[in-house]
């Protein structure tokens, strides 16, 4: 079983519109993520398949009916911050107080436990030595915030590929890549999966698959929504990006959840390390 996310934000809150939008102007903008999120959750009910739902805190405040539907549809409600703020561009006591009280309002509203986190934009990595041990001692199990390839924006083309524990009670699991053709390759989701005929993603996967490994897919409510408001003044480049085959995401995903098996981030971390102990059992 792979692990199926989703990134709860809204589409004015991405670093592509970020001059366009700055954060102190996100309340002129209309809402536009619950009914984008309601489309993932009828499509996820209707092919019986469970994700995690990493939301912010500010949508959470916003949409607390929202987060109560996640959880009562029985998916895993985990953060993904306050507000999108990269965690390299927070100190640890920042950090800290972003995630606890992200944790607190999640928790209040899903009525279950938070332990799991994605960092905005992927921004775990050597800059932020401290992330992964604030998020343990604060209650989280895992981090899914790395990306481990070559990207402009995000990505560390060296970090692993598997997930790892990162600190002692806390797993990180860095979102798909395959090695192929002689580089990495992301089958992760989000603009790649969009870019990408649809063939070449399930060959990505099934490759994955024949390594043995368990990989992560994302996406954004926003690229279910190809309604959404074009952004003026934002540049060719990121609004291109942004908007690409918005109309064809639904269906290529439903494709994808047809061909694999999808759950919540928090069971194939347990899976995966219940299948750790049993090997290091089988060793010794
Ligand atoms: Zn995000």
């Amino acid at each position: 079983m792979h692990g199926l996310s989703v990134d709860v934000e809204d589409w004015f809150q991405v670093w592509a519109y970020r001059h366009q939008i700055p954060r102190g102007n996100w309340d002129d903008y209309p809402l536009r993520v619950e009914d984008s999120t309601q489309r993932l959750l009828d499509l996820f009910a209707e092919k019986r398949v469970t994700a995690t739902f990493f939301t912010l805190g500010w949508i959470a405040e916003r949409c607390p009916g929202l987060v109560k539907s996640i959880a009562a549809a029985g998916h895993e409600v985990a953060s993904h911050g306050y507000d999108h703020t990269k965690v390299f561009d927070q100190d640890e006591a920042t950090f800290r107080q972003d995630v606890l009280k992200t944790k607190a309002i999640l928790e209040d509203l899903s009525g279950m436990p938070v332990t799991g986190y994605r960092a905005a934009g992927f921004s775990i990595d050597h800059r932020t030595p401290f992330a992964h041990g604030v998020l343990a001692e604060t209650g989280h199990h895992y981090s899914s915030s790395t990306h481990p390839i070559a990207h402009d924006h995000y990505g560390d083309p060296e970090g692993l590929l598997d997930p790892y524990e990162a600190v002692p009670g806390l797993t990180e699991v860095p979102v798909g890549v395959v090695q192929a053709f002689g580089r990495r390759i992301s089958c992760a989701g989000g603009g790649w999966f969009r870019a990408m005929p649809y063939g070449l993603s399930r060959t990505l996967w099934r490759r994955l698959e024949k390594e043995g490994r368990r990989g992560i897919f994302y996406l954004h409510p926003w690229e279910v929504d190809p309604a959404q408001p074009a952004v003026p003044g934002a540049s060719f480049k990121s609004a291109f990006r942004h908007r690409l085959n918005l109309q064809h995401m639904e269906g290529k995903l439903s494709r994808l959840l047809d061909d694999f098996r999808w759950g919540r981030i928090d069971e194939v971390v347990s899976d995966a390390l219940e299948g750790e102990s049993m090997r290091s059992g089988e060793a010794a």
